[in-house]
């Protein structure tokens, strides 16, 4: 037996928010000065709306350009919900999910 191909393990650097997993995100105004992102918290899908300026800034890191990515943290839970690459995120309110896969009928009419 000779030595087998291993191939070398790949190293993936671990980002805070793996983007595997699926978040619904909507973005409308995309044409406007201020654009409003519909989403929902990364950690407890309470739908969020986020209304943002300006363009994704490219920073340089290690060298490299990077997206900018700002936290938007969750009025809700107090987590990271989102990483938006954009300038800047003037207002973050809460909202009915716009996809309905919220548990929480807090709010639900009679
Ligand atoms: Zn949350």
């Amino acid at each position: 037996m000779t030595e087998s191909t291993q191939k070398p393990k790949k190293i993936i650097p671990a980002p805070e928010l793996p983007p595997e997993r699926c978040q619904h995100v909507k973005i409308v105004d995309v044409d406007k000065p201020v654009q409003r992102v519909f989403y929902e918290c990364y950690h407890c899908f309470q739908g969020l709306l986020s209304e943002c300026i300006g363009k994704p800034v490219i920073e340089e890191i290690k060298g490299r350009p990077s997206l900018r990515e700002l936290k938007v943290k969750c009025p809700n839970c107090g987590e990271t919900a989102i990483k938006l690459t954009t300038e800047k995120v003037l207002s973050t309110t809460a909202i009915p999910s716009p996809w309905g896969t919220s548990d929480q009928e807090s709010s639900k009419p009679t």
